[in-house]
């Protein structure tokens, strides 16, 4: 049901509906008053009526008494004319002279009524005579009524003796009533009274209704005007409250739709201080509310493309592990509106966690810091704790595969509010993120440690060798600085493997590797050239520089005991070592001029040092 609908509804239950009742009374009403005063002012006329008709009947009774003893002896045609003349004289309208049932005489007007009657005294003769007397024939009787405005119709019997209302005939008068006669409403009052002979005399009183029906008609077209002018006043009246109340609504409603289609810009009009007014305050307030949330939610997304923007960047351009950390804390700290936190990781792989980098301070919190890390640690997820002032929140940088290490781990603090589950998860997601950069960035330097490493000695690989050795010959070239450089040849290692199996020969090498590590420097490159034989570039070296660290070499090689794996001893190995050195030349040269010395050594029995000169590739040892 529409809103239109039910406040029409509303209209019609609580104005049309009791205004039609009340009318319905109205009319009801005015028709039973103006019933009432026809029937008095009906009532009252019949009263006036027989009155005269009493009167009439008292006056003619002295008459009667005169005319009884004017005539007492009197009979026959003597009767007649005597009482003939009385009329005329006395202006009777008629006398009626009776003995028992029988008329001595009847002189004057059929249509006399009201008489009077007196006995003339009984003799023995004559018996119980009585005279009637009338004054009065219904046609004066009812000029004098018409005089005072009465109508009137007087019947004996079936007989009209006279009526001041035209064409009565012989319609049926009722005892008290309405009749129509000639098309004209009347009420009538019809009354019995004496008359000549046996039957009575009625007299009806007639009071036209069109005067009084006038007057309600009058009363009915006010009370139908008032009715109908209230009917309009309150239709009016609801139109405009209806209006009113659509165009509010209409407003609402607009402004619903707008709130929906995200415009916050117009507030709804609250004039006034009824309900809408209140409801429109509640309406504006939520669409600040909304509007502030919207704004909360665009300055939270703004932050998320920041950090996601940051990250990115950073995967992007480099694999600065510093960096990494760094952001992975800076992001974590942004995305919980944390106050502080650090981040904890391993420096290198196997060793144990200590603090990256720091956002803000902890200070104060260091106990409550370490109870949510090693909750986080232990679980490999999360860890929190709440102290006094702050609630610490402390992720794993879980281990990319299952089983490996935690990598570390980001805490945050926050004093403001304790940490929620949305927070949490993007904690946990965060770190996980953080995780697998890390991972990225390890396994990246991993691979490239592999490229250029050996995997079993730990010494730069021959492709690393060949690189290193080209810079330096390159910078000799440029520079005019020496470049020497070893290589050396474990004597007699096949025999060890054959003797003692691969795993001790590997063994060897990695010990003959650290002592060529442990005797070169820093700027100095040990490789593994291939098989059992090993290199060292000595950059700004010369022949004799080189010859000395080789033989230094070459006597801590002599003097290795390398455990036998089978744990019956230690093996003691040897190597020919071959030394060269070049101030211009090229690598392959170099290399050749080494390599040729390290054959000579062999050849002159192992377990020697014997150098050549790049450029001649002269060789001569030294034992
Ligand atoms: P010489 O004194 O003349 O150098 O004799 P040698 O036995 O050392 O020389 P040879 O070249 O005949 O043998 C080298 C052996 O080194 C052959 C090979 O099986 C072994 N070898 C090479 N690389 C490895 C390695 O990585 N591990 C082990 N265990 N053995 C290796
Ligand atoms: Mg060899
Ligand atoms: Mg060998």
């Amino acid at each position: 049901m529409s809103f239109r609908t039910r406040l029409t509804s509303f209209f019609l239950l609580i104005v049309v509906v009791p205004m039609v009742a009340v009318g319905f009374l109205v009319f009801r009403l005015i028709g039973d008053s103006e019933t009432g005063k026809a029937d008095a002012r009906a009532v009252g006329i019949a009263n006036a009526a027989a009155d005269v008709y009493e009167n009439s009947i008292r006056a003619a009774r002295y008459d009667a008494k005169m005319v009884a003893g004017d005539v007492g002896s009197l009979n026959g045609s003597s009767l007649r004319t005597r009482l003939l003349a009385l009329t005329t004289s006395a202006g009777l309208a008629r006398i009626v002279v009776t003995e028992g049932s029988r008329t001595l005489a009847d002189v004057g007007t059929r249509t006399a009524i009201a008489p009077g009657f007196a006995a003339v005294g009984a003799t023995p003769r004559r018996s119980a005579v009585s005279v009637g007397v009338s004054e009065l024939t219904a046609a004066q009787y009812g000029r004098q009524l018409s005089g005072s405005g009465i109508a009137v119709v007087v019947r004996q019997g079936a007989l009209t003796l006279g009526s001041t209302v035209p064409r009565t005939g012989n319609t049926a008068l009722p005892r008290h009533g309405t009749v129509t006669i000639g098309g004209a409403g009347y009420r009538a009052v019809t009354q019995t009274f004496a008359g000549f002979g046996q039957s009575a005399v009625e007299v009806t009183t007639l009071s036209s209704l069109s005067a009084s029906a006038g007057m309600a008609g009058t009363s009915r077209v006010l009370a139908g005007v008032l009715i109908a002018a209230s009917l309009l006043l309150a239709f009016v009246f609801a139109l405009l409250a209806s209006r009113a109340l659509q165009s509010q609504l209409g407003r609402f409603l607009e402004a619903a739709r707008r709130l929906g289609s995200g415009d916050f810009s117009a507030p709804v009009p609250t004039e006034g201080s009824d309900e809408f007014a209140a409801l429109g305050q509640e309406f504006n307030s939520m669409s600040n509310q909304l509007a502030g949330r919207l704004d909360e939610l665009d300055r939270e997304r703004a932050r998320l493309r920041e950090s996601i923007r940051r990250i990115g960047q950073t995967f992007a351009s480099n694999l600065d592990r510093p960096a990494l950390l760094e952001l992975a804390l800076q992001t974590a700290v942004d995305a919980v509106h944390a106050d502080c936190g650090r981040l904890t990781a391993r420096a290198n792989p196997g060793e144990p966690l200590s603090e990256a980098t720091r956002v803000g301070s902890l200070t104060g919190l260091e106990r409550q810091v370490r109870a949510a890390e090693g909750a986080a640690l232990e679980s490999g997820g999360f860890g929190e704790a709440d102290g006094e002032s702050a609630s610490i929140a402390s992720v794993a940088l879980g281990a990319f595969e299952p089983g490996g290490r935690t990598h570390g781990l980001i805490t945050v603090s926050r004093a403001s509010r304790p940490f929620d589950d949305d927070d949490r998860e993007v904690l946990r997601s965060l770190a996980s993120q953080a995780a697998l950069a890390l991972e990225n960035v390890e396994l990246h330097f991993q691979v490239r440690r592999q490229a250029v490493t050996d995997e079993l000695t730990g010494l730069a690989n021959h492709g690393r060798f060949q690189e290193l050795l080209n810079a330096e010959v390159e910078a000799v070239r440029r520079y005019n600085h020496p470049v020497g450089l070893i290589m050396l040849d474990i004597d007699d290692f096949k025999l060890i493997n054959d003797t003692h199996g691969h795993q001790q020969g590997d063994l060897v090498l990695g010990h003959v590797a650290r002592v060529l590590r442990e005797n070169s420097r820093d700027v100095d490159v040990p490789a593994r050239y291939g098989g059992e034989e090993m290199a060292l570039i000595l950059p700004h070296t010369d022949l004799d520089g080189a010859y000395a660290i080789a033989e230094r070499i070459r006597s801590a090689i002599e003097a290795l005991r390398v455990p036998q794996l089978d744990g019956t001893g230690a093996l003691r190995v040897s190597a020919s070592v071959g030394v060269a050195s070049s101030s211009e030349g090229s690598k392959s040269e170099l290399i050749l001029a080494a390599d040729s010395a390290l054959y000579a050594a062999k050849r002159h029995g192992k377990n020697r040092t014997m150098k050549a000169e790049a450029q001649t590739a002269n060789v001569f040892g030294a034992g």
